[in-house]
């Protein structure tokens, strides 16, 4: 068995993560089945975890000077229950749909981010509403776009003893009302085939056709192919997606 901590606050998580090599654990839900696979394989299993979920602080919704911040370790099932704005009905109908309810109640929003899967369902409603990330280390903080944090497929700006405290989102951007659409193989407790956010002040983002999701008006599409779906089926359903999430906000 690697080593395990659960500190309580956020400076002695820190502490950890500067001196140690260690894996960030908060829900668990990409880790361990991860975890399982890797070992199933013959891979040892002696990760050092820093649990993150008895740091208060990076938990809840918040509004703060102007802007909303979420913390890090909130759960998909806190966000998909949580009266907002309807900037946020995207990331609530992704939180609706991410897994089943026990991966809503454990998975949270910053380990999706931290995954940096290209289907994580969690990045475009967050790319349409312009937000920010927020890390911390002993060495200071710092704030990045979302599209300057994941770089790649399972690749992130977040150095080793970094952690991901807070998801901001400017007020403007709330207020915008905003929806969600997922494609998948069947219609629950499926990772997407392609999903697209969109919201009122004219910003859609498309994820799992690209190593990254993104906004649409950075370059056109250039799907992938994969086990779920050829890179043709891809731009169609992304393309019918769009029409549909504009079509929605119309209406
Ligand atoms: C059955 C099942 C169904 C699923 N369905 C979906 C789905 O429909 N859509 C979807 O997008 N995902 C899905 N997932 C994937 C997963 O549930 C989500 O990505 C979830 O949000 C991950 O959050 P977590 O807290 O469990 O992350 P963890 O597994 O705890 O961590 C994930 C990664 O992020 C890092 N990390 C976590 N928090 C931080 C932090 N604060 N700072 C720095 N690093 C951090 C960890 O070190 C790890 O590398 C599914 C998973 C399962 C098991």
């Amino acid at each position: 068995m690697g080593k395990y901590e659960r500190p309580r606050a956020l400076g002695d998580a820190l502490q950890v993560l500067a001196s140690a090599e260690c894996q960030v654990l908060a829900g668990g839900t990409d880790i361990f089945p991860a975890r399982a696979h890797a070992a199933a394989w013959g891979a040892p299993r002696e990760a050092h975890l820093l649990d993150i979920t008895a740091i208060e602080m990076l938990r809840g919704i918040s509004r703060e000077g102007g802007a909303w911040r979420i913390g890090a370790a909130t759960s998909w099932a806190t966000l998909r229950d949580a009266d907002l704005p309807p900037g946020f009905d995207a990331l609530r109908e992704a939180a609706r749909q991410v897994g089943g309810r026990q991966v809503q109640a454990r998975g949270t929003l910053g380990g999706n981010l931290c995954n940096a899967s290209p289907a994580a369902d969690g990045v475009p409603p967050l790319l349409v509403l312009e937000a920010e990330v927020e890390l911390a280390s002993l060495r200071g903080s710092r704030r990045l776009q979302l599209t300057e944090f994941i770089l790649g497929n399972r690749r992130t700006a977040r150095a080793q003893d970094e952690l991901l405290v807070a998801i901001h989102v400017p007020d403007a951007m709330a207020r915008s009302p905003s929806v969600f659409l997922k494609l998948g193989s069947r219609a629950h407790l499926v990772i997407s085939i392609a999903m697209v956010a969109a919201n009122a002040a004219g910003r859609v983002a498309v994820g799992s056709c690209s190593e990254v999701a993104r906004l649409l008006d950075e370059r056109g599409l250039a799907p992938i192919d994969d086990v779920r779906a050829t890179a043709d089926y891809r731009r169609i359903a992304a393309a019918e997606l769009v029409a549909r999430a504009r079509e929605r906000l119309a209406a």
